[in-house]
């Protein structure tokens, strides 16, 4: 059974997750515009999961400062969502990012497979269920199946970035990878003022 610890407003000052924090969020929705920002899970790669549930006044210092901290390294799985909905709503500038998302599908050209429930399965050999994944997460109870399923989304993805760093430096690619994580901010401001749906390096419309 995994370790949850449950914060409601913020992270606890005293609270040190380290250099390398895994970080995921959970939303009312998928447009930042309009869906709240509800919980932010967040693990420092040792089996332990610390869920924040946000209050609508999104007055959190601690976990902002950890966001924002230039030191600590977050990992997400499609950052590009994470750092739109905490621009949006937390007013915070989230860096540095590794996004094992993007090192997947610079990593694994093999497959076209790159949803966290596939690269965990590959790569720490782990099944996750994922039947919470569209519920509630604005509720003022979340339920023991939400904070697992919660829990379980930053449990793995210390191992997964360990695995893709050693196949995307085999591929020579990790300079890569890494010019594209700098420009994660870049993509979500595109995203915020209205170039969600368009590439701007295409040469169509
Ligand atoms: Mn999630």
């Amino acid at each position: 059974m995994t370790k949850i610890h449950l914060h409601r407003g913020d992270l606890p000052s005293s609270l040190d997750l380290g250099p390398v924090i895994a970080v995921d969020t959970e939303t009312m929705g998928l447009h930042p515009m309009r869906d709240k920002l509800c919980v932010v899970q967040l693990s420092a790669g040792d089996g332990v999961a610390h869920i924040v549930q946000l209050e609508r006044t999104y007055h959190c210092p601690n976990l902002k400062a950890l966001l924002a901290d230039p030191d600590r390294l977050k990992i997400f799985h499609f950052a590009r969502f994470d750092i739109v909905m905490m621009n949006r709503w937390l007013i915070v500038d989230c860096a540095p990012i590794f996004c094992t998302k993007i090192a997947s599908k610079l990593a694994r050209t093999y497959t076209d497979r790159h949803g966290l429930k596939d690269v965990t399965r590959e790569l720490v050999g782990t099944d996750m269920n994922k039947a919470q994944q569209s519920s509630d997460w604005g509720a003022e109870d979340l339920t023991p199946a939400q904070l697992q399923y919660a829990a379980s989304d930053v449990l793995h993805l210390h191992k997964i970035r360990d695995a893709l760093m050693v196949m995307l430096d085999r591929e020579k690619r990790t300079e890569l990878a890494q010019a594209c994580f700098d420009f994660l901010p870049v993509r979500a401001e595109l995203d915020l003022q209205g170039w969600d749906q368009s590439d701007i390096f295409s040469h169509g419309a």
